[in-house]
Formats: C-alpha cells, sequence, structure tokens
C-alpha cells in the first residue's frame, strides 16, 4: 500500500511540533513542512526579550539542524503555499510545484496589523514578528537614541522594555489610557505602566497617531492634536491578525481565525489547524477561542498531529501566556472576557501577587505576577469551576491547594 504524505503549511512552533508528534507517535508515511521563512522553525518570545537585547546570539530554534533529515520530515525551508485545493487534496506552491496531500495542517500563524497612518513606511519604522525583523530592532538599539513604540500591547511593553534595559530613551504611545488595558484591564494596566514609568519610560495613553514624520527616515511620530513625539526609530505593536489567506481562498469557514472542532478539523475534510491561526471550539468555554500564544502553538500542534492520525482527541487545555518585562515575570491562565470582579492576594503594589478574574464566584483567569508555580491550582480552579469566597481566595495563609480541595 502506498505511503500517505501529510503536508504541514507553516513551518514555525505549532508546524514543527506537529511534524515532530507525527514521528512520535509512529507515522512512517510521508511528512513535509512548509515554511514561507528562510530559518528552520524557532520560538518566538525570545524576539522581544533576550534576543533583542542581545543577550544571546542562539536562534531560538525548535530543534537542532539535523533533527529533520534525521527524522525523515521533508523541511521546504523559504517556499510559499500560494494555493490549497481541498476538492483535489492538493497544495500549489510558489515555484509552480504541486504535492497531494492525504491530511494538511495549516499552521500558518498570524502577522502584524499594519498601522494605517502616513509615514507607517519610513526608514527605520519597524514591526515585529521574525527573526529578522528582532534583528533589524536590535540594531538600531545597539545604535542607542531614541525609540518610540506605537502601541502597549505585550509586543509593544516588551519591546520598550528591552530598548529601555539596553540604555535607549523610550516612550510608549498607546491609544488606551493604560498599557495592557484591553486583556488585563485598568487595575493591572496601571501596574504595568508604573512599571515602566519607574524604569525612565514616558507613557502616553489616550493618544492618537496621526502619522510617523520624517524625511526618508523616521523622526518624530505626531499625535491628534499637533504633538510630536521625536524618535530616531519606532516599532508598531498594533496586534495581530491571523493569516487565513490560503483558507480563505480555499473556501474553508472562517470565524476569528480558522474555524475547527474542538479536534482542530476544519470545515473541509482532512484539513486541520493549529497555532495563532486556529479559532478552535473550547468545550471548557463551550465556544470557538483563537489564542495567539506560545503554548497553544506548542500544544495543539502535536493535538492536530494525534487528530490527524485518528486519535479523536479533544483539545480543552486552558489558554495560557507568560510575559517578561524588567523584573517583573508573570504567567497568565484562563480566558476573561469580563474584567470587573478582580482579586488580589498579595499586595499589588509589591508586585509579587496572583489576580483572579471572577464571574459568578467562579475563578475565570488567573495572572501571578513574580510568584512561581502555581499555574497548576490556577489552573485548576479555573477547569473544576470550584466556587470561591473572594476573601478566602485573597488570604495568603489559605494554600490554593486546600481551595481545590486537594
Ligand atoms: C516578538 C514576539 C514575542 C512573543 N512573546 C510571547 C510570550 O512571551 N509569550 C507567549 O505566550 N507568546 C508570545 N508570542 C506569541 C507566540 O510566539 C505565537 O503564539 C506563536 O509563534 C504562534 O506559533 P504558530 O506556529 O501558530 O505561528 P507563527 O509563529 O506565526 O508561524 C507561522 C509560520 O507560517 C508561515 N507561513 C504562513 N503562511 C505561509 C504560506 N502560505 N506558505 C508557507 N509558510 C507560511 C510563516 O512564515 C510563519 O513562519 C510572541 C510573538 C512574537 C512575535
Amino acid at each position: 500500500m502506498p505511503k500517505e504524505t501529510f503536508v504541514i503549511v507553516g513551518a514555525s512552533l505549532a508546524g514543527a511540533k506537529a511534524a515532530e508528534t507525527l514521528r512520535a507517535e509512529g507515522f512512517e508515511g510521508r511528512v513535509v513542512l512548509i515554511g514561507a521563512e528562510p530559518e528552520r522553525p524557532y520560538e518566538r518570545p525570545p524576539l522581544s526579550k533576550d534576543y533583542l537585547r542581545g543577550e544571546t546570539d542562539q536562534k531560538p530554534f525548535v530543534h537542532e539542524e539535523s533533527y529533520y533529515s534525521d527524522s525523515g520530515i521533508e523541511l521546504r525551508t523559504s517556499t510559499e503555499v500560494t494555493r490549497i485545493e481541498p476538492a483535489a487534496s492538493r497544495v500549489h506552491l510558489a515555484d509552480g510545484e504541486t504535492l497531494e496531500f492525504d491530511r494538511l495542517l495549516l499552521s500558518t500563524g498570524s502577522e502584524p496589523r499594519r498601522l494605517p497612518v502616513p509615514g507607517s513606511d519610513l526608514d527605520a519604522v519597524h514591526y515585529l514578528r521574525t527573526v529578522e525583523d528582532s534583528e533589524a530592532i536590535r540594531r538600531r538599539i545597539d545604535e542607542g537614541g531614541k525609540l518610540v513604540t506605537i502601541g502597549a500591547g505585550w509586543i509593544g511593553a516588551e519591546v520598550a522594555a528591552s530598548a529601555r534595559q539596553r540604555g535607549c530613551d523610550v516612550t510608549i504611545v498607546e491609544m488606551t489610557e493604560l498599557p495592557l488595558e484591553r486583556v488585563l484591564g485598568r487595575e493591572l494596566g496601571a501596574i504595568y505602566r508604573d512599571v515602566h514609568v519607574d524604569h525612565g519610560v514616558e507613557f502616553i495613553g489616550g493618544a492618537t497617531v496621526e502619522a510617523v514624520e520624517g524625511d526618508g527616515k523616521a523622526s518624530a511620530v505626531r499625535l491628534a492634536g499637533d504633538s510630536r513625539i521625536a524618535a530616531d526609530f519606532v516599532v508598531i505593536g498594533a496586534g495581530i491578525k491571523p493569516r487565513v489567506g490560503l483558507a480563505e481562498e480555499a473556501g474553508l469557514e472562517l470565524a476569528d481565525g480558522i474555524a475547527c472542532d474542538d479536534h482542530l478539523r476544519t470545515s473541509a475534510p482532512n484539513i486541520y489547524a493549529a497555532g495563532d491561526v486556529a479559532d478552535a471550539y473550547h468545550p471548557h468555554y463551550a465556544r470557538r477561542i483563537r489564542v495567539e500564544h506560545w503554548a497553544n502553538a506548542l500544544n495543539q500542534g502535536p493535538a492536530a498531529a494525534r487528530n490527524m492520525l485518528g486519535r479523536e482527541e479533544s483539545y480543552a487545555r486552558i489558554p495560557y501566556f507568560f510575559s517578561d518585562q524588567y523584573e517583573i515575570g508573570m504567567e497568565y491562565s484562563g480566558f476573561a472576557t469580563q474584567r470587573d470582579q478582580i482579586v488580589f492576594r498579595g499586595d499589588p503594589a509589591s508586585r509579587e501577587f496572583i489576580a483572579f478574574w471572577l464571574e459568578d464566584d467562579r475563578v475565570v483567569a488567573g495572572m501571578n505576577v513574580n510568584v512561581w508555580d502555581v499555574t497548576a491550582p490556577i489552573q485548576a480552579l479555573i477547569r473544576d469551576r470550584v466556587p470561591v469566597d473572594p476573601r478566602v481566595l485573597s488570604d495568603q495563609d489559605t494554600p490554593l491547594e486546600q481551595i481545590i480541595g486537594v
């Protein structure tokens, strides 16, 4: 019997982990892992952290170089898939080659949202997604001078912190009043603002960027109201959008990304999706969610691979992510849609605390800041929907394990 061919489009964390899993699970057919970037798969979190600061020159590759050939995985870098034909089970590559597949995984990830203002294409204006982007920003940081980050989401805030740590002057310009306000709400946004300000960053909230100005090269960011902030370089962190072009053209069902069921199957037979691009039904939340974080790519790629092998595995992990800024490390578990009821365990002013978001007396999300080894009980509280008394939750003398009843 001819061997099956499994094709993976998108050679980053989700795709590489899926390929690894196919082999680990004993799949003996052909595995073709196709990526548009010139590098073999790598992880992105260091690109705004130690790699950006030049603390390491080691690219954060997912596997050793020899891994792919040793494992019989056909890795095609610098190769773009231009079209997929679900009915014919075929993908088209940019050079005209076609490949037929028995199963296809789309792990095409996401890309930065472009800021639609004049001057955003000037020299010294950067976005950050790839290792090349990180190296280009690193070179600017090495030159020193003044950075303006537009946007104080995770990427903008981390780049600001890294540049500041390397001695640049930094101004953060953000549309909302506070950094990270959309994800964390006002109380925690204020904490992050204070952390940046304490490190000498200027934070301008509630700002509308009208243009990046400069003669060929960026020299200022102009805000509504005609104020100008001088800049030697600018980094735009205006959020990301899932790369759904191939799926859309192929007629797959889209939602916030590529719509999938809890087995990460798309609307087309034999086509799966994982990582940043997948808007997958989540049994715990009884709705589809798209998670644009490292741990999701790490775990969804393998889950999709097992399902491609017919394992019928429902993907129900509690969403998780982390961020490092200066001396502040945090981990966030869960998925809060309302941010009104927050319970703190520990004093936020000490910058060592856990914040819990509650809905109907149940924890829906938790964020530990400079407190470690608590992800398991936080996730258990969320997963088991344990009813909690906010006073008990905030009492540091009551172990979290006692609250979850183990
Ligand atoms: C600077 C930075 C810092 C981050 N820090 C954190 C962090 O601290 N914590 C955290 O939890 N998460 C973090 N993330 C998010 C995390 O890196 C992503 O969630 C993760 O990379 C998603 O992996 P993925 O494999 O789904 O997609 P991606 O990493 O986006 O990879 C998709 C790949 O598919 C390729 N591709 C797309 N279309 C095609 C095509 N048609 N043909 C061929 N190839 C194609 C792309 O070139 C890309 O290489 C960070 C992201 C960035 C950019």
